[in-house]
């Protein structure tokens, strides 16, 4: 049987504003991971559009499509396109989560939840004639998941190919997050075993991993098996926590000790009122200064997230937001507008409240305002946004906190991965085209190599040289 799987190009990818980078980073996992469950004999062809041309041409007998919310009308397009053309078309992923009565105009077949448990039985019932309209996920278990087939995964197309997930979802439950409408009815959070994931990460070849997982820390007894199965591999990865599993424990030691060496962290705001109102609990009442120090004590880089728009922002949230990561030294932020997603519990109290402005899906990329803001308005929202990453990423800043440091080496690294991340976009759009991102690979395992003893400079703090 011929399959073809796609993962069409989110809306913002082909703005005329957006990096090409951003977008080439990680190789399209869910659909590498479905296509195991295929027959040796199906004909696979994967495709991701962020990175390459789609041929539309061809005449696949089944299409498996991802969605995403910016992607829906572009996944729609093609669905169309593919079941006049005679294939049979499934649509899975977040938004068709959220919204299947929506999907279901374009699929033949719809998928519900985390696609593990339905998609066998899909082929299944497929192959006999018989597949159903939706499937619905209700057992939650990767203990068995045969392994992904990263030989449909071209790597020279990805910065980093060596992304690998190990567990599903989250155990909290913040009101604005995916999480809870995609995994609704069962588990929200549950691990591969961990020999099944040390086995994949000896797969992989080089030292850089990137884990993609919602909160790596998650679970202190999986986590702390699998980074104590991971010492020794002389690897070094990124990953996700939250500011609560970094204070607690050693989780975070034992992490650094197995190569973590930059972390996603979710701060989202500084504001106590904005966290109750989000039901992020976790956060509520975290020192984030200390998790902040503990992180740069082990030489771990961090990526603040952070979200604006929330209703007890004012006009002064943006500079307050960049200053204070300048000021504790994050090498990189990432800065959303709040965005009620359909499905999650933001969006129907915003619904309820008649806040939502419209549903036009492609503009729902944490870019845009689409929903009736309080505190401060929809213009100042957006410029505030635009100013906050312009701001954080201007060479004054990203040189001011890269000084937040005590170790030279390490003051090094960061300005390194902050201006190249943001300042070498020629550079990166040069590799994009001659397909050799991955060529970069070793220059960013040298950046996150480990930051060895007291090595320099500053007892205290210098002051900081103007760089315009
Ligand atoms: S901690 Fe992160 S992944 Fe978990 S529910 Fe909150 S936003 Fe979602």
């Amino acid at each position: 049987m011929k399959i073809k799987m796609i993962l069409p190009a989110l809306t913002e990818a082909k703005s005329p504003y957006w990096r090409p980078i951003k977008y080439s980073l990680f190789p399209p996992l869910g659909l590498a991971t479905l296509a195991a469950y295929c027959s040796p004999d199906d004909e696979i062809d994967l495709q991701d559009e962020h990175v390459e041309e789609l041929n539309i041409h061809d005449d696949p007998d089944l299409v498996i499509i991802q969605v995403y919310i910016t992607n829906a009308f572009r996944s729609y397009k093609l669905a169309d396109h593919y079941r006049k053309k005679g294939a049979y078309v499934c649509l899975g992923g977040l938004h068709v989560s959220s919204l299947p009565e929506e999907a279901k105009q374009h699929a033949d077949s719809i998928f519900i939840g985390p696609g593990e448990d339905t998609f066998p039985q899909f082929l299944d019932d497929f192959r006999k004639g018989a597949a159903r309209v939706v499937y619905v996920n209700g057992k939650r278990n990767i203990e068995d998941i045969p392994s992904i087939r990263r030989d449909l995964i071209k790597r020279d197309h990805y910065l980093v190919p060596n992304s690998i997930v190990v567990s599903r979802g989250c155990p909290h439950h913040c009101d604005f997050c995916y999480k809870d409408a995609f995994f609704e009815g069962g588990k929200s959070f549950y691990t591969q075993r961990v020999d099944a994931a040390l086995k994949e990460i000896e797969r992989l070849p080089g030292r850089h991993l990137y884990f993609l997982d919602d909160h790596l820390l998650g679970t202190q007894k999986f986590a702390t098996a699998l980074f104590d199965g991971m010492k020794g591999m002389n690897r070094v990865f990124q990953g996700a926590s939250t500011v609560d599993a970094i204070l607690r424990g050693n989780l975070i030691e034992k992490a650094a000790e197995a190569g973590l060496r930059s972390v996603f962290v979710g701060f989202e705001t500084l504001s106590n009122a904005n966290l109750s109102q989000s039901n992020k609990k976790q956060n509520l009442g975290r020192n984030y200064e200390e998790a902040i120090n503990r992180l740069h004590s082990l030489g771990i880089m961090i990526n603040g997230s952070f979200v604006f728009g929330l209703d007890d922002d004012d006009k002064d949230v943006f500079k307050r937001t960049v200053e204070w990561g300048v000021k504790n030294g994050l090498t990189t932020a990432t800065y959303h507008i709040l965005t009620p997603y359909p499905g999650t519990r933001l969006y129907q109290s915003m619904k309820d409240e008649a806040r939502i402005l419209h549903s036009n899906w492609d503009l729902y990329d944490t870019r845009n305002v689409v929903y009736q803001t309080k505190g401060l308005t929809a213009e100042q929202l957006r410029q505030g946004y635009d100013y906050a990453y312009r701001s954080f990423y201007s060479w004054s800043n990203i040189w001011k906190a890269s000084w937040q440091h005590g170790e030279l080496k390490h003051t090094i690294k960061h300005f390194a991965y902050a201006g190249g991340w943001k300042k070498f976009e020629p550079l990166w759009n040069f590799m994009i085209k001659t397909k050799g991102l991955n060529k970069m690979l070793p220059l960013l395992e040298a950046i996150l190599s480990k930051v060895k003893g007291k090595d320099i400079l500053h007892d205290q703090r210098q002051p900081f040289p103007a760089i315009a």
